[in-house]
């Protein structure tokens, strides 16, 4: 549970965000409540994560009408690693359509750990979701290429677009990952095992460590949450990316499993579909209104940002963003 919540207070979601003005003092709001999040532990599992400055800290808001709202470190590079699989899902839908998606890979939390291998023990072989590793691999596998050169090189364009500018490899993150991404590589191979995986498992892991090691700052989070929450038109490029269904397809998996096994949590104290990484990014979106980019690299113990959970959690109550918040359309009485 996020301490301090209830003192902000909860604006309901129902109609447009506040003014620019306000949403700039709002933005600074939430830098600064966040601030108190002093907690956490840079991730070390991926060696080169582990340099990462701790107390680096941005936060960033674009409104769907192009404005950018930021505040902090906003335009440090970090690798994207598990907000990457959001957009991988979004692009695989966009070529294959909802239902096949749903089939191969499926829509429903694991209630585990991203790197779990019981999950998948327990489940047929079946990977669950696209935002665990064992989906994610199976989403990457799925782009459209007859190489892995190809499906990487989609996979690089299609995230791009998201972004409205040409992301970048982190060659250093790529090699380390590599180095140390057994488990990835054994998840892949069970994958595999039960026939859920059509290329060579090995290389499906390689595209996917690669998209993981895209370097994205919290500007380019909130641009990418904000072209889910347009429509999949990127407000501020005016460029579509992928349909308004299979935005909202992405969302509806974001909901319930964008932070792993803490998505109840998250969702109970945030309100929006939202996606988290272990290098210290997280996204949320909010339909229709805005998207949210942080970054700040301790992590919880379930390897979503301190900071970066009390922040986006400011903005959904003093933005109004929350999903579930509503006010009576008719006051008693009145
Ligand atoms: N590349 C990381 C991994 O597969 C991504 C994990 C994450 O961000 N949660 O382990």
């Amino acid at each position: 549970m996020i301490v301090g919540l209830e003192e902000i207070g909860q604006r309901a979601s129902t109609g447009a965000l506040p003014g620019w003005d306000q949403v700039d003092v709002l933005v600074d709001d939430a830098y600064r409540f966040a601030l108190r999040g002093t907690g956490g532990a840079v991730a070390d599992y991926i060696p080169a994560l582990a340099q990462a400055d701790p107390d680096l800290f941005g936060v960033a808001v674009a409104q769907v009408d192009g404005g950018l709202h930021a505040v902090g470190d906003v335009d440090v590079a970090f690798s994207i690693q598990s907000i990457s699989k959001a957009f991988v899902y979004a692009l695989v839908c966009q070529n294959f359509g909802h239902e096949q998606v749903m089939a191969r890979i499926g829509v429903n939390n694991t209630g585990l750990a991203f790197d779990s291998v019981i999950a998948i023990e327990l489940n047929d072989g079946h990977p669950m979701n696209p935002m665990v590793n064992a989906g994610a691999i199976a989403a990457t596998a799925l782009m459209p290429g007859s190489t892995p050169g190809e499906r990487w090189e989609a996979i690089q364009t299609g995230l791009s677009a998201f972004a409205g500018r040409a992301l970048a490899l982190d060659d250093e993150v790529y090699r380390s990952e590599t180095a140390t991404n057994q488990r990835n590589r054994a998840i892949a191979r069970l994958l595999e095992s039960y026939r859920r995986i059509d290329t060579d498992p090995l290389d499906a892991v390689d595209v996917y460590t690669r998209q993981c090691s895209l370097l994205v700052t919290a500007k380019d989070l909130a641009v990418m949450a904000a072209t889910l929450a347009d429509g999949g038109v990127n407000p501020v490029t005016g460029r579509r990316v992928v349909s308004a269904t299979v935005c909202r397809d992405t969302l509806a998996v974001l909901a319930t499993s964008g932070l792993y096994e803490r998505s109840g949590e998250w969702l109970f104290d945030i309100g929006l579909p939202g996606k988290s990484g272990v290098a210290g990014g997280i996204m949320a979106v909010s339909p229709g209104k805005a998207g949210i980019g942080t970054y700040a690299p301790r992590l919880d113990p379930a390897g979503n940002s301190v900071r970066g959970q009390l922040a986006t959690a400011h903005l959904s109550r003093a933005l109004g963003l929350n999903i579930f918040a509503s006010d009576a359309a008719v006051s008693p009485g009145g």
